[in-house]
């Protein structure tokens, strides 16, 4: 069974029809980057599979869980699927490790000391165990990008969205990033992430999901659609990345 099942989504912002029926299976421990045109659907179709937009047709489902329009059952679902978005939004007075904490404490009831223990964990494993005690602006994008993975990480996800996580970062922090992202998808965590790092997608991902005016365009293993573009857009969209 596929963690993520998107069938026929459709999605309209007023008279602009944004998802024209996207059906897209995601399994278990599998990474896919979603690339694209600016515009195509991207942010869109990650903010509806985690129930940020309402989506028009079609279904979602999540670990077998239909998404539906209920608040528990959207409470539920953003408890299945951590999302990362390209602006890092920590709570800039509080420590790194409670803002690790605090979702877990808040909304899982965790206890404090659990929290901290799962935070503290969380944040050496993007290489951050030191700055427990430090604050958001004493970090450097990269690191307070990293502190973002680890906060999505102590709601213990299947899976984490990412949008365009090192987009807002300096070229020199991109890497330290996409390491952490390469060791959790090492470790089967399932990944879903919009990404121009075409290096990064060639080399980590199982699939690649080309997205153009709002369908799945061509969709493939890396090697396929870069070695083998078979539609002028996505031979045209290579060619402005490289
Ligand atoms: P991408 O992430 O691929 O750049 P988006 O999903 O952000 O694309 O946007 C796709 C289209 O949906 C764009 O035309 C954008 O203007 C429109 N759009 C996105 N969000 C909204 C919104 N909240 N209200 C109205 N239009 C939106
Ligand atoms: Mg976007």
């Amino acid at each position: 069974m596929p963690l993520i099942a998107i069938d026929n989504v459709k999605k309209r912002f007023g008279d602009n029809e944004v998802l024209k029926g996207i059906s897209l299976d995601v399994e278990p421990g599998e990474v896919i980057a979603i690339i694209g045109k600016s515009g195509s659907g991207k942010s869109t179709l990650l903010r509806c599979i985690n129930g940020l937009e309402s989506i028009d047709e079609g279904n979602i489902s999540v670990a077998g869980a239909k998404l539906g329009a209920s608040e528990l059952e959207l409470r539920n679902l953003r408890l299945k699927v951590g999302m990362i978005f390209q602006q890092f939004n920590l709570f800039p007075h509080l420590s790194v490790g409670r803002n690790v904490m605090i979702a877990p404490m808040i909304v899982k009831g965790v206890s404090e000391a659990e929290a901290m223990k799962t935070a503290k964990a969380n944040l050496e494993k993007v290489g951050l165990g030191h700055k427990f005690d430090a604050y958001p602006d004493q970090l450097s994008g990269g690191q307070q990008q990293r502190v973002a993975i680890a906060r999505a990480l102590s709601m213990s996800p299947q899976a984490l969205l990412c949008d365009e996580i090192t987009s807002a970062l300096d070229p020199e922090l991109v890497n330290e990033v996409l390491t952490v992202m390469r060791g959790l998808a090492k470790e089967g965590m399932t990944l879903l992430m919009v990404t121009h790092e075409m290096r990064f997608a060639r080399e980590v991902c199982n699939r690649l999901v080309f997205m153009h005016q709002g369908k799945v365009h061509e969709i493939g293993p890396p090697e396929e659609l870069f070695g083998n573009p078979k539609t002028p857009e996505l031979q045209q969209f290579i060619g402005m990345t490289q």
